[in-house]
Formats: C-alpha cells, structure tokens, sequence
C-alpha cells in the first residue's frame, strides 16, 4: 500500500509541468519504524519528522541506510542540540536565537546543518513564523554563521487561497539569488505548490494514510 501510495504521488509531481528540481520528503509523524522501512524498501530516502523524541527513535532504528532527515516541527529552545546533532535539514526556523543555537550546537563532523526560515505567510494567529515583512532583517543575522546554511524557506499556507500564498513565497525567494529552496505543498495542495516553484513537497496522508488523532 505505502509503495503503491509513493508511486500515486510521484506521479502527481511529475503530472504538473516544472522547471524545478522537486524533491517528495515523506511526512512520517506518529509512524512507525516498519511503516517508514516499507517506504525506504520502495526507494523514498527523505523523510520528515515534527516531533523529536519519536524521530530520534526511528533515526536510531533504520540508522545505516543513507536516509535523510528534516525537522519540520516546533522547536523548543532547550531541544535544538539534539536537532543539530540528528538532522539534516530544519524547516521550521521561526526565531533567530534558534538559527544561533543550531548553529552553535552543530557537531563539526557532519558537516554545515541546511536551514529554511518558516514564513508565516498568511499572517495567522495560529501558526508560528516569521511575517514578509520581517525577512529582511532577519535574513542578514544568520546568514553568516559558520556551521549552518540558510537555503530558503519554508511555509503552511491557510486553505482560503495557497495559490496566491505560494506565488508570495516564489517572489521572496527570487530576492535571494543564494537561496534555492522552498518547502511548500502537502497532500491536499501539492499539485499547486509545484506549480508555483516548490522544490520541497512534504506530504504525509497520502503516503501512510489518515494519522490517528494525537
Ligand atoms: C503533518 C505535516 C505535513 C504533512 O501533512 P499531510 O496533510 O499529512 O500530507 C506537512 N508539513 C508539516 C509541517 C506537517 O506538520
């Protein structure tokens, strides 16, 4: 089922013409290791994970099989070591002391830690991120630290209108000719996202099917 559901949307991504070099991360919140096997088994390496506890325990379980890893959950101060130390990628910056201390906690051995700035592009009370208006001040304090790389940013548009919400998050990225990456689309509005320039795509439902409430 899950390599049958992989094949479905993959071939969803390539149904919509882009330029872009897109890159399917499977959402694998509240799975297990053997569900994430099944999908590493019919050739998915890139996973994405919110909660750190659960993800560290899988990364654990399937460690050895050239998988990567992005962090795309909430961060609380006092768990960014062990995101430096496990991932590689974060998706979900959403204050500059964070981007500091992955920076500041990234082991020399693996290598820089690869960042996105979480936009919080329809201005929502209820999700985390930075506004537009605040990137451009934000972008020149961090883009300077040594072990980490800020490659683009990331975002949860409201469901009144992601077309235009992703056409916002291309314009800001066409700002930063550095940058070349956007994480944007999930199961419901994936085809839309790639469209308009994802080169991200996270999607969870679709592969592994409706989660259990948490
Ligand atoms: C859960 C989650 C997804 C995947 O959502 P689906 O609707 O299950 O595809 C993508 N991005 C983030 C940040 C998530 O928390």
């Amino acid at each position: 089922m899950i390599a049958h559901n992989l094949d479905k949307v993959n071939a969803r991504i390539h149904s919509v013409g882009h330029d872009q070099a897109v890159q399917l991360i499977a959402v694998s919140k509240t799975r297990t290791s053997a569900e994430l096997q099944l999908a590493v088994d019919a050739g998915q390496n890139h996973f994405g994970e919110n909660y750190l506890q659960e993800a560290l325990d899988k990364i654990d379980s399937l460690k050895g099989q050239n998988l990567v890893w992005h962090f795309i959950g909430p961060i609380q101060s006092n768990k960014s070591s062990k995101i430096a130390e496990n991932f590689h990628w974060v998706h979900s910056v959403d204050r500059i002391k964070v981007a500091k201390r992955l920076n500041d906690q990234r082991p020399d051995a693996m290598g820089k830690l690869n960042i996105l700035l979480q936009v919080n592009i329809d201005q929502e009370l209820t999700k985390s991120g930075f506004l537009l208006d605040e990137i451009a001040s934000v972008v020149p304090q961090i883009e300077n630290l040594p072990n980490i790389v800020l490659k683009g940013f990331m975002c949860i548009p409201s469901q009144a209108n992601p077309a235009e919400s992703f056409a916002k998050m291309a314009e800001l990225l066409a700002k930063y000719p550095a940058m070349d990456t956007l994480s944007m689309g999930m199961s419901q509005d994936l085809e839309l996202a790639v469209e308009n320039g994802a080169t991200f795509v996270r999607i969870g439902t679709d592969i592994f099917g409706a989660r259990a409430a948490k």
